[in-house]
């Protein structure tokens, strides 16, 4: 579709959005969520489709769901236990039928206002737009210190250009969501796979919101966790970087060793040193361990993927034809 044609069915309200919405105990929030999304979504245009992917939530959650997925044009995917919300996007974007996928949370942190301007982007040629939040002031000094750092290294140490402080908020264009879908990674770092795949794309800020109700279920051990599967599953660095040091190290060791030949050549045998000993001995002890933990890092990696086991299962899939 050209830019023009765009234009023409976002003004004849002819375009096809289907809005995703990855949902684990949410159930504070749900229901007003969903009725607001969808007084929003029918002002925009006259066809669409709101998938919720319930993550397997302990919670009321689905039940509140239920009643509206016979009133609107709501549809429900639901896990058969939690596989966190990087795979429930992925689970809605294989679902959808739309010309375009808006992927929004479902706790109103993503402010609905945005919608209309990811749109204008859309009618203008770009294939994604992607909200990127303005401050990080609801956060903590320490996770906004290390959500920093993270871009940083990210940006340093991988080929792929990760917008930093960009978010799962962003409509996503036909092409991409067809060219998402032939992804078949299971550790999945969506935001890095964003930017992996290319096409045209453009950044809005927004800020984001406080949430409405019930709790954000990020943990720092979470934030960790995907951290090192984004580094992982972006750059061969950490991996070689242990060659690196290998050769530094082997060449100093050489340095040392003609040294020694030297002064026992010139100077004679002094006594053997023992604290030197030790420092070696633990010191490359160390540094094989650790490398020996990098090399396993990736190899868990591998191990995960060559399972070939499905990305996830549902449980119960409601309103699909
Ligand atoms: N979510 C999910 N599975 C999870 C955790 C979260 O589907 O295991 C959903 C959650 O319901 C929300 C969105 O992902 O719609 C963002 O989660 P949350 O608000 O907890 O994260 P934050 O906004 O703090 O980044
Ligand atoms: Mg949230």
């Amino acid at each position: 579709m050209n830019s023009s044609d765009r234009a023409k069915r976002l003004d004849n309200k002819q375009i096809f959005i289907s809005y995703i919405v990855p949902a684990y105990n949410e159930e504070d929030v749900i229901e007003s969520f969903l009725l607001a999304l969808d007084a929003k979504a029918k002002e925009l245009s006259q066809q669409y489709e709101i998938i919720v992917v319930d993550d397997a939530s302990q919670d009321t959650t689905f039940d509140k769901m239920l009643p509206l997925s016979d009133a609107y044009p709501i549809k429900l995917l639901k896990f058969s236990r939690n596989f966190g919300k990087e795979i429930a996007l992925s689970a809605g974007l294989e679902h959808c039928q739309g010309d375009v996928a808006i992927l929004i949370d479902g706790d109103f942190q993503h402010p609905l206002d945005l919608i209309p301007e990811f749109l204008q982007h859309w009618a203008k040629g770009y294939d994604m737009a992607y909200g990127v939040r303005k401050s990080r002031e609801h956060e903590s000094r320490i996770k906004r210190g290390f959500a920093k750092f993270f871009y940083r290294l990210m940006g340093k140490i991988t080929k792929v250009n990760i917008p930093p402080n960009a978010g799962d908020y962003r409509l996503l264009d036909r092409c991409i969501i067809d060219a998402l879908n032939t992804i078949e990674e299971r550790s999945r770092f969506m935001k890095g796979i964003y930017a992996w795949v290319g096409f045209k794309s453009i950044a809005v800020e927004f800020d984001v919101k406080k949430r409405a109700g019930g709790t954000s279920s990020w943990s720092f051990g979470s934030l960790a966790e995907l951290a090192i599967t984004g580094i992982t599953s972006f750059s061969e660095i950490p991996l070689r970087f242990w060659g690196f040091i290998g050769l530094v190290i082997s060449l100093l060791s050489f340095l040392y060793a003609v040294y020694i030949i030297c002064e026992t050549l010139f100077f004679g045998i002094s006594t053997p040193g023992f604290a030197t000993l030790i420092v070696a001995i633990t010191f490359l002890g160390g540094i094989q361990l650790l490398s020996i933990g990098i090399l396993g890092e990736y190899i868990g990696r591998i191990f995960n993927e060559v399972k070939q086991r499905p990305l996830y299962i549902l449980a119960k899939k409601i309103g699909f034809d």
